[in-house]
């Protein structure tokens, strides 16, 4: 394919904050974005030139938004696969549709690391009641459920603390689809967001940390603090990842570090990742700038990490006594905030966040915090 020149119109299929933020990148380069979801005022849709909000299986909706851009890609995973085929009828759709089929179903992705040869959390599938026996004893408690479709955030999951109580866990994420993981007993949880071109380039922004609260990413610092021959690892595994799944586009790799330093894998992300978002501030290139360069089949950016950063996730509980202190806030003058255009903060809800930039990440980690807290003070 020949490469999607600036001036030319990307389409994006939908429209939350992940793609707000490539549609800044990409309209800073010059290009124009079209967005497509079913909703209306939406974070990419503020930016974008175009919204068109129709359902994603409006498969002739789908085939006029791809018809009027040169390159589609996607910003949230479970879009279906047929509207991705759809779209891949008049536009190339990078990632390719493959891509998507595999990592928005835990049961295909570990399935794919397995047969990849890619280090990854014990798990069993879980079908039928007996699988979900079986599954008990070969993993034993804790251990964890997850349905197979649609989980994100530590939606879909509930932990399974005796045989006892598994059939209530399975109940409780409506007996579907699901994989029963054993518990990892981490020491700490990392991320590596990479990039792959047309061509094969590949580059990534080295290993990041993060900390979740109730499943949900808190915190993120780069580099991690984690020992060279562990980040290597990690760097290479996320290369596997890419190439086995011949990703053009960006895709993050989460990982629990055990002690000693063995690496899983949790789960694949086919897109600009929340662990990413301090790249923004603190790369040469943003994920969101790679995600364009690899899907217009430009050159790769560089990666390089120009000062340590730290990333704190604003909830709609930040909202939870009124407007946050925003000035309190920015009175940090190495402290960014990025808001999402999101109008309801319901707990819980990711409406934006702060990336504290500092000469080491020790010193970027308490400039974020102090900022955030400093939002409801
Ligand atoms: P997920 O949505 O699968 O990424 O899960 C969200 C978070 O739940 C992870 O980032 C971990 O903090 C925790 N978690 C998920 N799976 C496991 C596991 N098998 N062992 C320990 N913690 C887990």
């Amino acid at each position: 394919m020949k490469p999607v020149l600036p001036g030319a119109t990307v389409g994006v299929l939908g429209s939350g904050q992940l793609g707000r933020m490539f549609a800044i990148a990409a309209r800073r380069m010059g290009y124009r974005v079209h967005t497509f979801s079913p909703d209306a005022d939406t974070p990419t849709g503020q930016v974008a030139d175009l919204e068109v909000i129709a359902p994603y299986d409006d498969l002739d909706a789908v085939g006029r938004f791809a018809s009027a851009v040169s390159v589609v890609t996607f910003e949230f995973e479970n879009v279906p696969g047929p509207t991705a085929q759809a779209a891949a009828q008049h536009a190339p759709v990078r990632p390719k549709g493959e891509v998507l089929h595999t990592t928005q179903h835990r049961i295909r992705e570990k399935t794919f690391l397995t047969n990849a040869g890619l280090p990854l959390t014990p798990f069993r599938t879980v079908l039928t009641s007996e699988d979900l026996a079986r599954a008990v004893a070969d993993l034993g408690c804790p251990s964890i459920l997850k349905t197979a479709d649609f989980g994100y955030d530590g939606k879909g999951q509930v932990r399974v603390t005796s045989p006892d109580q598994a059939g209530s866990a399975w109940s409780a994420i409506g007996r579907a689809p699901a994989v029963l993981e054993a518990f990892i007993d981490f020491e700490k949880e990392v991320s590596v967001v990479a990039a792959r071109g047309a061509d094969g380039a590949y580059a990534d922004w080295g290993v990041i940390e993060n900390r979740h609260r109730n499943h949900i990413l808190d915190i993120s610092i780069a580099p991690a603090a984690i020992a060279d021959a562990v980040s290597c690892h990690a760097r290479e595994l996320t290369r596997s990842v890419l190439e086995a799944l011949d990703v053009v586009g960006v895709l993050c790799v989460e990982f629990f570090v055990e002690p000693g330093g063995r690496l899983r894998i949790n789960e694949l992300a086919p897109r600009p990742h929340n662990s990413g978002h301090l790249t923004f501030d603190a790369s040469v290139t943003s994920q969101f700038e790679q995600q364009l360069r690899a899907v217009c089949g430009l050159p790769l950016g560089s990666t390089e990490l120009l000062r340590p950063a730290a990333m704190a996730n604003l909830l709609g509980d930040v909202w939870k006594n009124g407007e946050p202190n925003w000035l309190a806030a920015l009175a940090h003058p190495d402290v960014k905030l990025h808001l999402y255009g999101k109008l309801a903060p319901r707990p819980g809800r990711k409406m934006g966040h702060l990336t504290a930039i500092a000469p080491d990440s020790a010193l970027a980690l308490n400039r974020v915090l102090s900022a955030r807290s400093a939002l409801v003070s």
